[in-house]
């Protein structure tokens, strides 16, 4: 090693969750460094959460106006898929960190470039850098894509979510594999710009955490997009010829083929090139999440934490920085605990899927004893301002013993905003009762809450 520092904590991955507990503690005065090996901002910023929000968005706010009576008559003109892509670039900063520099700077927090790895108790090693943690190791590495290992696939060189959201051509023709939020959202995102899109998906339904109504809900979405769902289809076969078009060859169909081929199917660990085994621990064959107690430390290495993806209880990038939040202030020697739980999740396509905690299945396979109460998305007379056509279905998930909310789903155009009422709801168990006294306003869609728990018998 040509160079030795030593600091309080070391991060490894400047991703969302190692960009907030690195700064938590620097703010606490905490000598930090951040270890990255790509781009400061992680996954999330240049090939994830921002860059599929970007191009969704524009097709929704295009559809609203055009819901809207006095706004249609002013859209004359359909979606700039041009200029929906280079609005995608300025949000992904022309995948260029530097904006983000200033604010490690202004915290005292040392960046070191380059890909780093465990070299023994509190020791990282970085290319010739060797970084010395006296109090803490926090690894924040995230996830990579994963390839599922069907015949062909790998070799016809499909896109990812990276090579998806940051193209700079948008093909004639894309098979999505995978009917999960990711495969979801890019779908549409791309049947919106003009692109002929068939969505495979090898169980019966898309979303498959999501209540059933949901995926149903989105299902009809996609086809409203322009989008081909194909349910209960796997794909056997892949291979791309030599005109550069992909053929999918699925069970029971003709085969299936496009310009290009998208695999949204999951995520993998990448614990295993970590140098887990210079402290003793297996990163697993495929490569397994790093587990965590509600301390986010690691069993038998109360020196080392993992935050966000990489231990696994959640890939989403608000729990990996709550986990973020929490982590520094175990290590700044607070007792902090994180509270399981089903996190809140948003699905961004048209309609949105916004739920929190248990959906109705999960909470009585959890032994609750619950009610769900349903009522239509749309009902309310601050909906009749976002026009037609914004149906869906809200729930709410009732604890009857208890007489509390352990899970809410909303579907409609838009209902992100609405989820964080919902999560305070559930986490702080708030009851019916209490509901009932927070008052929404008047004619605002909140009025939602009033509906169900009406619907509910208050
Ligand atoms: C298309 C898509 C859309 C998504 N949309 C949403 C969304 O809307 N909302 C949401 O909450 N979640 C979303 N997610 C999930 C979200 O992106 C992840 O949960 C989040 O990025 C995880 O954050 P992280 O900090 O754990 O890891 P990452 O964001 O993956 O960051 C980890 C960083 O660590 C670096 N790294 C890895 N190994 C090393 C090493 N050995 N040395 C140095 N650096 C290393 C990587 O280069 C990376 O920069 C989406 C995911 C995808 C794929």
């Amino acid at each position: 090693m040509s160079e030795r520092r030593e600091v309080d904590v070391v991060v490894l991955g400047a991703g969302p969750a190692g960009e907030v507990i690195a700064g938590r503690l620097a703010e606490r005065d905490l000598a930090v460094a951040l270890v990255e090996d790509r781009l400061v901002g992680g996954e999330c910023s240049y090939w994830a959460c921002m860059p599929s929000k970007a191009l969704l968005r524009p097709a929704q706010a295009l559809a609203e106006a055009q819901r809207v009576p006095g706004a249609a008559q002013a859209v004359t003109g359909g979606l700039d898929a041009a200029a929906v892509l280079e609005r995608r670039d300025e949000v992904i900063h022309h995948l260029d960190d530097s904006e983000q520099l200033p604010w490690l700077d202004e915290r005292g927090i040392a960046l070191v470039r380059g890909r780093g790895h465990l070299a023994g108790e509190r020791t990282v090693h970085v290319g010739e850098t060797e970084l010395v943690a006296r109090r803490a190791v926090v690894v924040a590495v995230g996830t990579v894509p994963m390839i599922p290992p069907v015949p062909g696939l790998a070799d016809a060189k499909p896109w990812t979510n990276r090579e998806a959201t940051t193209t700079e051509t948008l093909p004639g023709s894309l098979i999505v594999m995978g009917g999960g939020p990711v495969g979801v959202e890019l779908a549409q995102g791309f049947a919106t710009m003009g692109v002929d899109v068939t969505l495979l998906e090898r169980e019966a339904r898309l979303l498959e955490r999501e209540e059933p109504f949901a995926a149903e809900q989105v299902g009809d979405g996609l086809k409203a997009s322009g989008v081909t769902v194909l349910l209960d289809t796997e794909a056997r076969m892949v291979r791309r010829g030599q005109d550069g078009r992909v053929t999918v060859e699925v069970e029971d169909g003709e085969p299936l083929e496009a310009d290009e081929l998208l695999v949204a199917s999951g995520r993998r660990q990448v614990t295993d090139t970590l140098g887990l085994g210079s402290i003793g621990l297996e990163a697993g064959s495929p490569p397994k999440p790093i587990e965590v107690g509600d301390d986010l430390r690691v069993a038998g290495h109360d020196w080392l934490y993992v935050v966000g993806d990489a231990n696994g209880r959640a890939l989403l990038t608000h729990e990996g920085k709550y986990q973020a939040r929490i982590a520094a202030d175990v290590i700044c020697g607070r007792d902090a605990r994180i509270r399981g739980g089903a996190p809140p999740r948003v699905t961004f396509s048209e309609p949105q899927v916004a739920a929190v905690g248990h959906t109705l299945e999960t909470a009585q396979q959890a032994g609750l004893n619950v009610r769900a109460v349903d009522v239509s998305t749309q009902g309310t007379a601050g909906a009749s301002f976002h026009g037609k056509g914004t149906d869906g279905t809200s729930r709410i998930v009732v604890d009857e013993d208890r007489r509390v909310i352990v899970g809410a789903t909303f579907v409609g155009a838009d209902v992100a905003e609405w989820l964080h009422a919902a999560t305070i709801a559930v986490v702080a168990e708030v009851s019916l009762d209490d509901l009932w006294h927070a008052v929404p306003a008047f004619p605002a869609r909140s009025e939602v809450w009033l509906n169900l728990l009406q619907a509910y018998g208050l």
